[in-house]
């Protein structure tokens, strides 16, 4: 018997292969089945494949955006501030030859290289990591799903799930 208010339960494990995918789903439909709105939340973002076992009557996708900085190089006078200030080796700079550059695929979108710079030479843009989509399959349960793009950074982990009855 579960209370009124939320209960979330993790399925969660460091290693690939052990049956998270399996006990996350079949415990969700057994708990939609017995009257539960439930949610299901598919947390591998590097391959989910929750929806592999269900169908949906309706989707809702958005997408996740990171910010990571552009160089104006007309402004830029290649002192290496911005370098110094990456914790990530994000900034590639060789100043004699008056080359930089932003290595996309390492930057956190922390913002510290834009403080460093004195001379305004750093706005930022938008890129996409990826996305969330909500599978709505009946009025009580639905499915989130997190997905990166293809060729995006791995998120660091294996995947989860989360389960949400009440
Ligand atoms: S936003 Fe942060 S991680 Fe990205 S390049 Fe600038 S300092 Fe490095
Ligand atoms: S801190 Fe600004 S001026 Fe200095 S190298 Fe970086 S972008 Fe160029």
């Amino acid at each position: 018997m579960i209370n009124n208010s939320t209960l979330k339960i993790a399925i969660a494990s460091g290693k690939g292969g052990t049956g998270k995918t399996f006990i996350a789903t079949n415990l969700y439909i057994t708990l939609q089945q017995k009257g539960y709105e439930t949610t299901l939340v598919d947390c591998d973002a590097e391959e989910p494949n929750d929806m592999i076992f269900f169908e949906s009557i309706k989707e809702t996708s958005y997408d996740i955006t990171q910010k990571v900085p552009v160089i104006d190089e007309s402004k830029c006078t290649y002192c290496s501030r911005c370098q110094e200030y990456c914790n990530y080796n994000a900034i590639f700079i060789l100043p004699p030859s008056k080359i930089i550059n932003v290595i996309e695929d390492l930057c956190h979108g922390c913002g510290a290289c834009s403080v460093a710079c004195r001379f305004d030479a750093i706005t930022e843009k938008d890129i996409v990591l990826g996305t969330v989509t909500s599978f709505e399959r009946t009025k009580k349960s639905r499915i989130i799903e997190a997905r990166t793009r293809v060729g995006g950074c791995s998120p660091g982990s294996h995947g989860n799930d989360w389960i949400s009855p009440r």
